[in-house]
């Protein structure tokens, strides 16, 4: 392969701005080129148009949820090989079942640890 470095892209759908901003600026010091949906409908349009390298995708979401924004995604053969990862609220071990079921390939529970993210992200953008 060739030992050109090609900057990640990674789609952040979250409609906390105080979560966007928190996740967006970790992103951007790790050098990751990040896209930002405040809805669900916006993810899911991003998703299609831009076609990122992993997707953080909040579950509690305006216009579209999460989940269904999710299995949109998983259902479009341009795009199921896009990692999902889920942000869910701590407490609610009933909506990681849910993310997993609608096709997320992981999740990182609320409030966001950040070794826990830049550890998750190292394992799904894998370097070629
Ligand atoms: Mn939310």
């Amino acid at each position: 392969m060739s030992a050109s470095v090609m900057t990640k892209r990674i789609l952040v759908v979250e409609d906390n701005p105080d979560n966007r901003i928190l996740i967006t600026d970790v992103l951007s010091a790790l050098d990751y080129e990040v896209l930002v949906a405040v809805d669900g409908e916006e993810g899911l349009s991003l998703a299609k148009g831009e076609v990122p390298d992993l997707i953080l995708m909040d579950l509690s979401l305006p216009k579209m949820d999460g989940w269904t924004a999710t299995e949109q995604i998983k259902a479009d053969d341009a795009l199921k090989h896009i990692p999902i990862i889920a942000l869910t609220a701590h407490a609610m071990v009933g909506d990681r079942e849910k993310a997993l079921q609608a096709g997320c390939d992981d999740y990182i529970s609320k409030p966001i640890d950040l070794r826990e993210l830049t550890s998750k992200l190292a394992h799904f953008l894998v370097e070629d």
